[in-house]
């Protein structure tokens, strides 16, 4: 319920319209799971309130931790269904990769989570609530809050974009986190017509794209959603999305041997994404299991460095983390 609407709720019982508020801010910027944890409410409002309502707020099933600091979270939602959400820490920054829908709308053939079919959307709780366990273990097991958020977990935010987007107004909203939008970004497989949407409504957080490849044949070999969203749609949301953002886009790369190790693979990269600024974060691939894609050599990688730094395009290599526990990039499966 919005925060009117609550108002509105207690008007109708004979109540003032700020307890609305009050309930409010322990939903959203305290986080309660229960209408007990509501000390500065009556036990009688809070009795009547346990009549009208429920509190679906998710559970961490089952937490694991790496050996090199990552913690992936099975998060438990209340129709018992499982999303995966991952903390990843580094010197300075805690982020959170989280996920927007149980299973994934796509089916990128290198990707765990494509296995598993879309079940259904998150909610916008849903999705703030991964990123509230997420703070809590920052501040518990690293001594400092969340820094960054990426969507980059199970799912494609933008096929479920009124949530995703709602879950961030939340996440930003001095009612509800209060992070900067400059701290979160969004990583779609490409959905040109969400991509305008995005420029349209002028959002302030960041994009990133997962593109793997800008030749049209490889990519839709790997990524088959590419036949009906091809890359001359893609670049055509693109450029509009920086005309009316100015907001640099990040490309997501991930460099397989035998499919797109070579120098045109590099060259066509470049001409895709040299018509604003742009920066290729190159991934480290995680084999998920029959060994089809095979991480490319690190001559190729450094090929793709070369060729891009040339071209006056930023280029960071990536290494994964969290492979020891399937919560690196691509392995999210609830394998568990
Ligand atoms: S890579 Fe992302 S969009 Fe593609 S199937 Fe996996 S979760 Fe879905």
């Amino acid at each position: 319920m919005t925060k009117d609407q609550l108002r509105d709720f207690f008007v109708d019982q004979g109540d003032k319209a700020f307890r609305g508020n009050q309930v409010y801010e322990w939903l959203w910027q305290k986080s309660a799971h229960s209408f007990d944890a509501m000390t500065n409410i009556s036990k009688e409002t809070r009795s009547m309130l346990e009549e009208h309502f429920v509190i679906n707020h998710i559970k961490v099933d089952q937490m694991q931790r790496s050996s090199d600091g990552t913690i992936k979270n099975a998060v438990r939602l209340h129709d018992g269904l499982v999303v995966e959400s991952v903390l990843i820490p580094t010197e300075t920054r805690t982020t959170a990769c989280v996920s927007s829908q149980v299973g994934c709308s796509l089916d990128c053939r290198f990707c765990a989570t494509a296995r598993l079919k879309r079940m259904r959307n998150l909610n916008p709780d849903e999705i703030y609530d991964q990123v509230v366990a997420i703070d809590n273990e920052s501040r518990l097991y690293f001594n400092r809050p969340l820094s960054n958020i990426v969507f980059m977990g199970m799912g494609e935010p933008l096929m479920n974009y009124n949530n995703v987007l709602n879950a961030i107004e939340k996440i930003t909203s001095p009612e509800g986190l209060g992070m900067s939008p400059k701290r979160i970004v969004v990583s779609t497989s490409g959905v040109p017509k969400m991509i305008k949407r995005m420029a349209d409504e002028k959002v302030k957080f960041g994009l990133a794209v997962s593109l793997h490849s800008a030749i049209d044949e490889v990519r839709t070999s790997i990524m088959p959603f590419n036949a009906t969203f091809p890359l001359k749609d893609l670049r055509e949301a693109l450029e509009y999305w920086y005309a009316q953002t100015k907001s640099r886009i990040t490309y997501e790369y991930v460099v397989w041997s035998g499919i797109n190790d070579t120098k045109e693979a590099v060259d066509a990269l470049v001409k895709f994404c040299k018509f604003a600024p742009s920066k290729v974060n190159i991934i480290e691939y995680n084999p998920i299991d029959d060994g089809e894609f095979q991480q490319a050599s690190a001559k190729a990688v450094e090929m793709y460095q070369n060729i891009l730094e040339q071209n006056g395009i930023t280029v960071t290599v990536r290494r994964s983390r969290g492979k020891d526990i399937d919560a690196a990039c691509g392995q999210l499966a609830n394998k568990q």
